[in-house]
């Protein structure tokens, strides 16, 4: 039978349709066009490349930036039974001669090697005995000074079309501003790219904003509710990543740090525990995730606010590839911006990073459907309201907020500014700390004026204002408050504010994302079958030492235990499930399956005739 891309997507990957845009990209590839992909993580990238190695004739060079990327793709491939390969710095001498010899014979459809090597001279003699029928540039936006990748040697792969001008290149990326798209093509010297968009909605996501409070509780409360669930936890420092998995550990939790600053050893060994479902819980900076392919991570929150949203949504986006319900939680707090700004300040590109941390801060700050709020960022828009948001699921209440700003500027005014918050609070608050009294701010007018809010809302108060506009802060005279020209205008002369219930709707979030949503990945009723077969894939996992995913991803599982097969007919009918996989796994799930049926049935005879 002549192989189709659809064919080949049942036979090797078990799926049965294309996600968006796959099918028109696999197609442009197989006419030899140029390709850029831009699809959002999880989106499905790999199969676009994938597919066509497995139809045409020769070998697809894969450029990918880091070794565990390469690693989890090719194990994935192999268990798929698709014949696949990587070169790089983990294989010895040996080994390395024995993968080239294969591609050199034509028995390996796809080969990952890392850019550098792939622009050595060494290769390219080797490249030269090779049948290769595609060149795939993965993470493409690396290429580009302005992404946020940025990695020098990926510029050197231009040279691959001046080598090969008549074999199709297909970049990818899930990066979508215009300036690093425009990059990539340049850069890679395209000939007339098809350029695919695909939507970067990723609805299975829900987005909560929360408050910067209580946020180990939260964080302990959220994870124990998940027990078993993998998650990530984005922290700002190196430090807090340690002192956030230590006080999860002692909470019970799976939880291990992750960053640069650990031995590569150890980290690999880390990420690895992660990736096979050692431990539920990494904390870890941004360096981490970007070579990890996990496809069930179920929940990614965010400790400290981040400092752009390209990173952000690229952070929150290995959540859910799988396409099940994932969670990404936001903490917002005042002392974030202020340090992000602070970071920004010093930077290089100060203008442009600071325009990037005010677009964050609107987004964390807003009361519009959020998921509207990042679309739009990447220019695109959301019709409707996506109601798998916090602000969707419980739009706020507004109220004229008109005296408290009032009373919080004049105060400012009065303290001929420059102070900080804190102090800030504290003369509205009629504080009689010594240092208030020493400097006579008690006798100012408005001391004591804001006495009857609580110094946690006063923050959230003014933290509205700053977004406001009515107040700035002086990095230059040690993170003072000042009040803009804005704010003198609204001293001058009256004019309604209207404030959010912060500490209203602070309490409804918190209540409402502890306690009541949890993520309900499978129906109630096949939640035993679905433990059962977990069970049984982690025991697999264990024994042949893989990641459970790389046996069945969890929507597989998930579509078991619901439909519950009893025959290989219907077990193939199961998403994820191709030829490969049943001859390997396809009798024992189906044996549990069976098992479990036969004894939930029996029970239930005995309970008739009880
Ligand atoms: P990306 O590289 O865009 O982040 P992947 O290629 O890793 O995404 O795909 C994400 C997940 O979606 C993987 O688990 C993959 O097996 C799955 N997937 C891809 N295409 C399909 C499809 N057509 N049907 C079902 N699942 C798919
Ligand atoms: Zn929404």
């Amino acid at each position: 039978m002549k192989q189709t891309p659809k064919t080949v997507l049942q036979h090797y990957f078990g799926y049965d349709s294309f996600r968006p845009a796959q099918k028109e990209i696999i197609d442009a590839v197989l006419q030899k066009q140029d390709v850029l992909t831009l699809m959002p993580t999880g989106g499905g990238k790999s199969l676009c490349f994938q597919i066509p190695a497995l139809l045409m004739e020769g070998v697809c060079v894969v450029v990918s930036p880091l070794i565990s990327l390469m690693k989890d793709q090719v194990d994935g491939l192999l268990a798929n039974g698709v014949r696949a390969a990587y070169l790089n710095s983990s294989l010895t001498t040996e080994e390395q001669d024995v993968v080239e010899s294969k591609a050199i014979k034509g028995e390996i459809d796809l080969l990952y090697v890392s850019p550098e090597r792939l622009v050595s001279q060494n290769f390219l003699y080797f490249l030269d005995r090779v049948h290769v029928c595609l060149f795939a540039i993965d993470e493409a936006h690396c290429i580009s000074s302005w992404g946020h990748d940025f990695r020098p040697e990926y510029t050197q792969l231009a040279q691959i079309k001046d080598q090969y001008p008549n074999i199709p290149c297909i970049a990818l990326t899930a990066t979508a501003d215009r300036l690093t798209r425009k990059d990539i093509i340049s850069q890679l010297a395209l000939r007339n790219p098809r350029i695919f968009i695909t939507s970067f909605d990723r609805p299975n996501i829900s987005l909560t904003v929360m408050p910067g409070k209580n946020k180990m509780r939260t964080i302990e409360h959220f994870a124990k509710e998940r027990s078993g669930q993998s998650g990530i936890v984005y922290c700002l420092s190196r430090k807090s990543t340690e002192k956030t998995a230590e006080k999860l550990q002692k909470a019970g939790l799976r939880a291990i740090a992750y960053h640069a600053g650990i031995e590569s050893e150890e980290r690999n060994k880390r990420q690895h525990a992660f990736i096979h479902g050692h431990i539920d819980i990494v904390c870890a900076t941004i360096a981490f995730g970007m070579g990890i392919d996990k496809s069930n991570v179920r929940w990614v929150i965010h400790y400290n606010t981040p400092k752009n949203i390209e990173g952000y949504y690229q952070e929150i986006g290995r959540a859910g590839r799988d396409g099940l319900p994932s969670q990404a939680v936001l903490f917002y707090s005042f002392s974030d911006i202020i340090l992000l700004r602070e970071i920004v300040e010093q930077s290089g590109q100060k203008d442009v990073q600071k325009a990037k941390l005010d677009r964050m801060q609107q987004y964390a700050d807003a009361f519009t459907c959020r998921r509207r709020i990042l679309l739009h960022y990447f220019n695109e828009t959301l019709a409707k309201n996506c109601n798998n948001c916090d602000v969707c699921k419980n739009p706020p209440k507004v109220f004229d907020g008109t005296i408290i700003v009032q009373k919080a500027l004049s105060a400012l005014f009065r303290l001929k500014e420059y102070v900080g918050t804190n102090t800030l609070i504290d003369v509205l608050r009629g504080s009689t700390r010594q240092d208030i009294i020493a400097k006579g701010y008690h006798t100012i007018k408005t001391y004591g004026a804001g006495k009857d809010i609580s110094p946690p809302d006063w923050q959230q108060y003014i933290l509205q204002m700053l977004h406001l506009g009515f107040i700035d802060i002086a990095y230059e005279k040690g993170r003072t408050l000042y009040i803009t020209p804005q704010g003198k205008q609204l001293l001058l002369k009256k004019q309604s504010i209207s404030l959010v219930h912060v500490s209203d709707i602070a309490q409804k979030i918190k209540e409402r994302e502890v306690a009541k949503q949890r993520t309900t990945i499978v129906r109630q009723e096949a939640v035993p079958l679905f433990e059962a077969l977990r069970k049984l894939r982690k025991d697999i996992a264990t024994e042949e030492q893989k990641p459970a995913y790389i046996i069945f991803h969890d929507a597989t599982l998930k579509e078991l235990a619901e439909a519950q097969p009893t025959s290989e007919e219907e077990m193939m009918q199961v998403s994820g499930i191709g030829h490969k996989k049943f001859e390997q796994y396809g009798a024992l799930f189906l044996g549990k399956i069976l098992e479990f049926t036969e004894n939930t049935s029996a029970n239930n005879n005995q309970f008739v005739t009880a």
